[in-house]
């Protein structure tokens, strides 16, 4: 049991505090969750002291066990994400700096720790999983490298060198649009942008310039319209 002599601000003395558990219930970014929050508690008087860092830590917990719940990758998604690098569960583990088996057992439904959950996030973006790749590739054999370097992800994150920017400012929905839509006119990404970029600026100042083509009359007209026998009568 933690103990430590701290001023008690009820017995106005130094006491010692008790550390204690109790099963508190909140809110976290809309879910319904229960964590395990740690307390101290004057031996003597009862009273709760607040110690540094304390709500730090209570607040970790709270959000490791929402992340537990509500932001772990379920194993079909897991599975999803490294087939389209192609990667076998021990290559993709050996990549990301996992064990051999630990991909094994996260396709099984173990939930990965904080820092193995970040690094499959970061791994979802193709970019991301390009450089983790090109950091740790001589970890795998190569065959597992040919196959990850022909695979969609993996050919997909290198149509956009040079445009991180723009990749990462597009959903994954947009950006498979886009790649299929430049796919099928034989264009770079780079140039189907370009194209868009040109054939829609063109129609959006065409619609600035030539208010004749809405459909619906702007007020700014019928506006003049009435105007017109004032300005007759004045002339
Ligand atoms: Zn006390």
């Amino acid at each position: 049991m933690m103990r430590k002599i701290v001023p008690c601000s009820v017995c106005e003395d130094d006491r010692e505090m008790k550390l204690f558990h109790s099963h508190e219930a909140m809110n976290f970014k809309g879910k319904d969750i229960t964590f395990e929050a740690e307390y101290y508690r004057c031996t003597i008087c009862g009273t709760e002291i607040e110690e540094p860092g304390q709500l730090d830590r209570n607040l970790d917990a709270a959000r490791e066990v929402y992340d537990r719940l509500h932001a772990t990758p379920s194993p079909a998604e897991l599975v999803s994400l490294r087939e389209r690098y192609g990667a076998s569960q021990k290559a993709f583990g050996m990549l990301l700096g996992f064990g051999e088996a630990t991909m094994n057992t996260y396709e099984q439904g173990n939930i990965p720790d904080p820092v193995n959950r970040l690094l499959l996030k970061l791994a979802r973006n193709p970019l991301v999983f390009k450089e983790i790749y090109a950091t740790n590739k001589h970890r795998i054999g190569l065959t597992q490298r040919r196959r990850i370097e022909s695979s969609p992800g993996y050919l997909g994150a290198c149509c956009w060198d040079g445009m991180e920017g723009l990749h990462n400012a597009l959903g994954e929905e947009e950006r498979s649009l886009l790649g299929f839509t430049a796919q099928i006119h034989g264009l770079s990404i780079q140039e189907q942008v370009k194209v868009y970029a040109s054939t829609g600026s063109r129609r959006d100042s065409m619609a600035l310039y030539s208010p004749t083509e809405w459909d619906t009359p702007r007020p700014l007209f019928i506006a003049l319209k009435d105007e017109k026998p004032h300005k007759a009568g004045v002339a």
